[in-house]
């Protein structure tokens, strides 16, 4: 792999371009193969069955877990497969606390799924240690959190955190989908796993389903891989190529996205349609300080509330350069409605606890002109005004 000393954009740019001794090819192969041939009986070329091993997918897992400060990666066939992969360290019994504020498949996955094999979960504000400490059981194992949440923005102090799970045995995963290791690294701050949904900002470009987890010390890479192997959500050699494609320009893209995104959030937050917006890179948003300490700048993805909720069904309808659509972190700028799309499996009372009502949207800002982001929101926004305005 490439020397740690350089600059994560110069690691982000090499991904797979000196791994191939023998045609010198700077983008890595994609090894369409499932089975190797050994030299002999008792000899492998490192490489057998694709399931456990495939070159391209090696070189994408070497990569993350060099990006991530950790021991080692694995690549699965989407987030909810790498989390699910996480997941079955637990055994029946278990018990996980988990940011309240949470991704509405992950919810769906403990509240549908391990519950049926007895692992339980409990929601809480991941900032509040009191509120940890209240929780925390017996059987307490883990601790999942997501920071900056989505859709709300909360934010959690990693190493706070990560620091209390240890004081009580519990490891820490960390859901670093929304930051990327461009601007966060949660493993340099004391967590025990990071996953990722690579659909996101990793992939960068709306085209290939992937996830991606990555462990520190030898016996939690050692136990993942086997459940990698075991359980087999695996990604496609094919679909590897596509992931270190997208993540080679990945610290532009977050650059870009970062701007846009505080550009728009601050244009909007002055905008008689708005009523709130979350973004922590606002300095009133009550997690910035914690996120401007433990992370390296921000995610293009923010949430706002409109002052009316029957400005949404309009606005939806006229945005025109901006998409009304269900996924994040891709060039593309896209507007989900969180109460009805992402966040509809998790339990109305819930939603209401943390805020995602039904004026709440969640904007993925894209790389865009910013100027045209902006001008799209504020004339579908007007449009919405005069057609309520009009009856
Ligand atoms: C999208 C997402 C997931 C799920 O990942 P998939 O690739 O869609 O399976 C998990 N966590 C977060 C924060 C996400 O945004």
């Amino acid at each position: 792999m490439n020397d740690k000393k350089m600059h994560i954009e110069s690691r982000l740019a090499q991904i797979g371009s000196v791994e191939e001794p023998v045609t010198g090819a700077i983008n890595y192969p994609i090894y369409q193969a499932t089975a190797f041939r050994h030299p002999k009986l008792g000899q492998s070329t490192g490489f057998d069955y694709a399931r456990t091993k495939n070159p391209t997918r090696s070189v994408l897992e070497a990569a993350i877990a060099d990006l991530e400060s950790g021991d080692a990666g694995f690549a699965c066939s989407s987030g909810m497969a790498a989390l699910q992969t996480v997941f079955t360290l637990f055994a029946q019994g278990d018990h996980f606390i988990v940011s309240l504020d949470l991704y509405g498949g992950t919810y769906r996955l403990l509240e549908q799924i391990l519950s049926k094999f007895g692992i339980s979960s409990s929601y809480v504000d991941t900032n509040d240690l009191a509120a940890l400490e209240e929780v925390r059981q017996p059987n307490t194992k883990a601790i999942l959190i997501e920071t900056p949440t989505n859709p709300l923005m909360m934010v959690t102090d990693i190493g706070a955190v990560s620091a209390w799970a240890k004081q009580h045995q519990l490891l820490t995963i960390v859901d670093n989908t929304l930051l990327s290791p461009y601007f966060q690294r949660p493993l340099e701050l004391g967590a025990d796993i990071v996953v990722h949904s690579a659909t996101k900002y990793l992939g960068g470009h709306n085209d290939v389903l992937a996830g991606l987890i990555v462990t520190k010390g030898e016996v939690l890479s050692q136990q993942v891989g086997f459940l990698h192997n075991s359980i087999g959500a695996v990604l496609s050699p094919t679909d590897s190529y596509q992931l270190m494609r997208g993540m080679k320009t990945l610290a532009l893209r977050m650059e870009r996205h970062e701007s846009n995104a505080l550009t728009v959030a601050k244009h909007l937050k002055e905008h008689p349609q708005v009523a709130e917006v979350f973004h922590p890179g606002l300095e009133d948003h009550p997690g910035y300080d914690i996120q401007k300490k433990q992370a390296s700048g921000n995610t293009g993805i923010f949430s706002f509330k409109l002052t009316d909720a029957r400005y949404i069904e309009p606005v939806l309808r006229h945005i025109k350069l901006v998409a009304f659509a269900e996924s994040l972190g891709g060039v593309e700028s896209l507007m989900t409605y969180p109460t009805v799309q992402t966040h509809a499996d998790i339990p109305l009372e819930i939603r209401e606890a943390v805020g995602v009502d039904d004026t709440l949207l969640r904007f993925s800002v894209g790389i865009e002109h910013v100027d045209d982001i902006i001008a799209d929101l504020d004339q579908a926004l007007e449009a919405a005004r005069r057609e309520i305005q009009e009856g």
